[in-house]
């Protein structure tokens, strides 16, 4: 068994260790077969450290530090985003990629984990210092990336805009123009629906869920969403779709509380277009209460999709939605919630859903795109959707059935790292 301990200067990376381990069975854990496999899937296969060195509007040359984890490919090329943010550190990285192998084998698609980025903070940059720094960042990695290698995507702080810049500098300094990365916008060769994946799948993913446990859906539910980027917007715009009403949201300085419910295409136009805060909402609108960020976990809701950031619900938090009368958590970013928080909404019977399966639609779609790229397709907005309904539903029902086989059919975290885990060891066992 692997000394955790030794970890305890990578606390992320840590924490996405401890979750796996205590929830594997022990039938797992004690599998001789296996024991080789826990002790060496806790170490990336590759980690690409460099010096990102770029220019700023004042002419200054700036330096930040990039990275590329690449965890492992058992299960096909090396896929994971990239993600620009003043907190990336390898302990972050680790976790990320680390989660994304078993995600990615969740989506039945050949993909492997791996997980990127950078320091650099895109908020408050100007495009061409954006521009400029995405250049100086895969000048550093194009050596190591490409369709049939490693295919870095979006994440926090890299949407269509940054991967526009850095496709563009792969293209360049490769000479290629494979698919080398995802969610590329439409004229670069991206997937429709790609904008769209990661928040309508966590929804579709509640859908099932909410059907299975509890015999309902969204129709009429009070909804919490955290976050107002990528993630979060796109579930907004499908919870309401569905009949939901998104009564908060929030970004790192304030949350909004609309009691009458959030308007999608006012809040995308705020976020996408004017890249403006979500407490700007208040301006243009009536009955809208602006509170601290953490507010959000304090209003009164049936459903939580936390889709910000790393464990930004914890017990307390957890606590206050459970009083509040949730019944279902949703985790549409990576690990929102911490492992109290977790084990919280399982012991109160809430349905709570693992980011690693429930937030799958996002590298799902990653996959179609790598698909269509290869066949010199273009597959309809319908065509996409009906196959990440698809996936999603998949992904419920395998880690539902796994969950109920070992004992507790509310226990999805076991679910779904008992499922991905045996299917990732088989497979290393199958390679030798
Ligand atoms: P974005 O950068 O588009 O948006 C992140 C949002 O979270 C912003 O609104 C940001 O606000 C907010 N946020 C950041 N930190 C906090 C905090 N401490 N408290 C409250 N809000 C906060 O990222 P994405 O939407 O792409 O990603 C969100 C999460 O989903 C991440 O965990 C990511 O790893 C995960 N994910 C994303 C996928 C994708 O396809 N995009 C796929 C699978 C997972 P602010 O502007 O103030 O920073």
């Amino acid at each position: 068994m692997i000394d955790l301990a030794k970890y305890s200067n990578e606390p992320e990376f840590q924490t996405a260790l401890k979750e796996m381990f205590a929830s594997l069975d022990e039938s797992v854990l004690n599998n001789p077969r296996y024991q080789k496999i826990l002790e060496d899937i806790v170490v990336p296969d590759h980690i690409i450290q460099f010096d990102v060195r770029w220019v700023d509007d004042q002419g200054k040359e700036q330096v930040n530090h990039g990275y590329r984890v690449q965890f492992n490919n058992v299960n096909g090329v090396y896929k994971g985003g990239l993600r620009f943010h003043p907190s990336v550190n390898l302990s972050i990285l680790k976790f990320l990629g680390f989660e994304q192998i078993f995600k990615n084998f969740l989506t039945t698609l050949p993909m492997g984990g791996a997980k990127g980025g950078s320091d650099f903070d895109p908020k408050g940059k100007s495009d061409g210092e954006v521009k400029r720094f995405c250049q100086a960042f895969m000048k550093q990695l194009y050596p190591y990336i490409g369709a049939d290698k490693d295919v870095p995507a979006v994440d926090l702080g890299v949407g269509g805009r940054e991967i526009r810049f850095l496709y563009e500098a792969y293209k360049e300094y490769s000479g290629k123009s494979d698919c080398s990365l995802t969610g590329k916008p439409l004229d670069l060769g991206g997937s429709l629906c790609r904008t769209e994946a990661t928040g309508f799948g966590v929804t579709y993913f509640a859908l099932e869920a909410l059907k299975q446990y509890k015999n309902t859906d969204l129709k009429g539910k009070k909804v919490i969403v955290s976050g107002s980027g990528n993630v979060a917007l796109y579930c907004l715009k499908k919870v309401i779709e569905c009949g939901g009403k998104v009564i908060a949201m929030n970004d790192s300085s304030n949350a909004i509380y609309c009691p009458d419910g959030i308007v999608f295409e006012d809040l995308r136009v705020l976020k996408e277009d004017k890249r403006g805060r979500i407490k700007e909402y208040a301006d243009t609108h009536k009955n809208v209460t602006v509170l601290p960020s953490k507010g959000i976990w304090d209003i009164q809701a049936d459903v939580a999709f936390p889709c910000a950031t790393q464990f930004e619900l914890n017990e307390e938090d957890a606590k206050k939605l459970i009083q509040n009368g949730v019944i279902g958590v949703f985790e549409g970013a990576n690990m929102p919630c911490t492992i109290e928080a977790a084990k919280l909404f399982l012991k109160n019977r809430v349905i709570y859903a693992p980011g690693k399966a429930s937030n799958a639609g996002g590298v799902s779609v990653s996959g179609l795109e790598i698909e269509q790229n290869g066949k010199g397709e273009k597959w309809s907005f319908e065509k996409v959707d009906k196959r990440l309904q698809s996936i999603m539903a998949n992904i419920f029902s395998n880690i539902y059935k796994t969950a109920k086989d070992l004992g507790d059919e509310y226990d999805l975290v076991k679910g779904a790292n008992n499922y991905a885990f045996i299917g990732i060891a088989e497979k290393m066992l199958a390679r030798g």
